[in-house]
């Protein structure tokens, strides 16, 4: 496999075999994102993603992740051809996953996502990050709230897994309440397969690292944070979905289904904001991105 820089995949694709389509992210400017700092974007040429996939043809591989950023920018003709090959070369495999934004996504029609899902593209990551419309325009998401549901349904409907993320945190102490409340409201009526919660965490050299530095940002504190996944899972109404918020960044780790374990989950949350005990949370050195 030739990685180009560093390669960055959900939690969920830690057994996947990584596939590098495209170097970087066409978009690179939300203000709390350095995984793609410093990288030109450019979708790799098929020849150079041909050789890997022959490379890994000999072994049983069940499931690609498509790298990096957002490999779903790739126009329809060429992932139609990289899923083609994968399926006709990796036997075994059950499942191909790939990190999207919301304008790939509405570029494309339902058909044409079905087109994707029926050569094995089954799963498709999304940052929501937040659902308050004035935290998005802060960090420069690119996206409305309203695209932003769309583009959920939108990859519903046309059968392929969604899977969401949000970032805790990121309306600071101000918007705190503001944030998590929206975020639940906007993750229900997505109503994703999925929720991967994350806490910000702020990597050097990042325009949000500045307005931190500045004053302008807040952070909440651990407990603040934790507050925030109690309204996000206190407002949340999914028909099947599957949250976690056990990614290392996070203070205290969950992986619940909901709606059917909400009410112990609630639970479990009230009694650690009530004891505020550090010794209940992930200690500090554990926690990285
Ligand atoms: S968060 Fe996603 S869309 Fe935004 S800059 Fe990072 S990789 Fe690109």
């Amino acid at each position: 496999m030739k990685y180009e820089g560093m390669i960055f995949r959900p939690p969920s694709e830690a057994d996947s075999l990584i596939l590098q389509v495209t170097v970087g992210c066409s978009y690179n400017r939300c203000t709390f994102c350095g995984a793609y700092q410093g990288k030109r974007f450019r979708i790799k040429s098929f020849e150079e993603i041909k050789e890997d996939i022959d490379q890994a043809s000999p072994y049983k591989i069940r499931r690609v992740f498509l790298a990096d950023g957002d490999a779903l920018s790739i126009p329809q003709r060429g992932l139609l051809k990289i899923l083609s090959y994968l399926k006709a070369e990796l036997k075994g495999l059950e499942r191909v996953g790939i990190y999207a934004n919301a304008k790939d996504i509405l570029r494309k029609e339902v058909e044409e996502l079905k087109a994707l899902k029926d050569l094995g593209l089954r799963i498709l990551y999304l940052g929501l990050e937040s659902g308050d419309p004035e935290v998005l325009k802060r960090i420069k998401k690119n996206a409305t709230v309203d695209q932003l549901i769309r583009a959920g349904k939108r990859v519903k409907e046309a059968g392929i897994q969604l899977s969401v993320t949000v970032i805790l945190g990121l309306g600071g102490v101000e918007g705190s309440q503001r944030h998590a409340l929206e975020t639940g409201k906007v993750l229900s009526e997505m109503d994703p397969d999925y929720v991967g919660a994350l806490s910000l965490m702020i990597v050097p050299g990042t325009p949000i690292e500045k307005e931190i530095e500045a004053g302008r940002l807040v952070l909440p504190t651990p407990f603040g944070l934790i507050r925030e996944l109690e309204i996000m899972v206190a407002h949340s109404k999914f028909t099947h979905c599957f949250f976690a918020s056990n990614h290392a960044s996070n203070y205290l780790p969950l992986r619940i289904q909901l709606p059917e374990e909400k009410e112990e989950a609630l639970e479990r949350i009230r009694e650690v904001l009530r004891r505020k005990d550090p010794d209940l949370l992930r200690p500090e050195y554990l926690r990285a991105l």
